[in-house]
């Protein structure tokens, strides 16, 4: 397994809760700490960047032996000898797709000849039980920087310096609740930064770099309060760029009553999901399915939002093979009403119902 770069909509995706639980894990089987002393280490670490959401970026910037080894000690946990450098080398192969058991909910790290690393697939090495299942496939991507579609394992778009840039929570959220987002259901960064590279703010800009700093300080592409920041990302999400082959989802028809779906299978599922169910009612749709706790255990609880969720959601469901008859049988049996987009939205899927 190769360690790979994360990408700006990688980086700045929070971290899950049952998947937060599963680091601090990771921190106590590499380093031996117990109780709240992983917690405490973490909280060293993150400094005053506690009051922030805990991303994935963040998580990776981590991902530094002298760091963990120095904010542990200040934290008063010491003498952990050579444990930071093997928990380092765990940290940087935790990506957002990497999946967690889904039995004992932890990361699957193994220990073989002093060596530790991650399993990607297989059976779950903690409980015996879980089943790992690898990430997708990572695809072609459009990198912001040039706008031109690029293989993953290219990195030339990536984070500069170490990897880490951070981004105003007037922006995070301003993405969130505009929902400028991706087909799988995060926050789409990377077309907003295409957007202040390339777009009508992109003479603000002498370089790259700059770009990446003001996604942390909106005031340097104009934007003095959340209402400017909003206005941009409203603009960056009816911006197309020219080359583009990714854009922003389109709003869903929320204050209508028909839903007329639109798009890929797997966005038209997802908008449908958003416009039909709140997320308790999504929640319960997936538990009432069959092995429903299961797969209610690999999501997270929904405080990303609706738009967040959905995708989620259907980004779960097509990992699992789960789009299938069963599941329109019971979107249909809980949205009678919406009969004629759900039949519209299966037939897309390929499921007959
Ligand atoms: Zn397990």
């Amino acid at each position: 397994m190769a360690i790979r770069e994360l990408s700006p909509n990688e980086a700045t995706t929070p971290v899950p809760d049952v998947k937060r639980r599963a680091v601090l894990m990771v921190f106590d089987l590499v380093l031996l700490t117990q109780g709240d002393e992983a917690q405490r280490i973490v909280d060293q670490i993150r400094g005053r960047r506690r009051a922030l959401p805990f991303t994935f970026g963040e998580l990776r910037n981590m991902a530094d032996a002298g760091k963990i080894a120095n904010q542990a000690a200040a934290a008063g946990v010491e003498d952990l000898g050579e444990a930071p450098t093997d928990l380092a080398r765990v940290l940087r192969y935790i990506t957002p797709d990497l999946a967690i058991c889904e039995v004992c909910h932890k990361y699957p790290i193994v220990e073989m000849g002093g060596v530790v690393s991650l399993l990607t697939e297989g059976r779950c090495p903690h409980c015996g039980e879980g089943l790992i299942t690898a990430p997708k496939q990572a695809e072609p991507y459009v990198a912001w920087t040039t706008l031109e579609t690029v293989s993953p394992s290219q990195t030339h778009d990536r984070l500069a310096g170490n990897g880490f840039f951070s981004i105003a929570p007037s922006v995070q959220s301003a993405l969130e609740e505009e929902g400028l987002m991706t087909e799988d259901g995060v926050i789409n960064v990377a077309h907003f930064l295409a957007f202040l590279a390339h777009g009508p703010v992109a003479d603000r800009f002498r370089g790259m770099d700059e770009v990446l700093v003001a996604l942390g300080n909106p005031a340097a592409f104009g934007a003095r309060d959340s209402v400017s920041v909003r206005a941009a990302v409203r603009q960056a999400k009816a911006w197309t760029p020219r080359t583009a082959t990714t854009v922003a989802s389109v709003a869903t028809s929320h204050g209508s009553d028909e839903f007329v779906p639109s798009g890929t299978p797997f966005k038209q599922l997802a908008e449908l999901l958003e416009v039909c169910f709140s997320i308790d009612e999504l929640q319960r749709l997936i538990g009432s399915l069959s092995s429903g706790m299961n797969l209610l255990r690999s999501l997270s609880d929904g405080r990303s939002g609706p738009h967040v969720f959905s995708g989620e959601v259907t980004s779960m469901l097509e990992r699992r093979g789960r789009i299938d008859t069963e599941l329109f049988t019971a979107i249909l049996r809980d949205r009678p009403r919406q009969s004629a987009a759900i039949r519209k939205v299966a037939s897309a899927c390929g499921v007959s119902i």
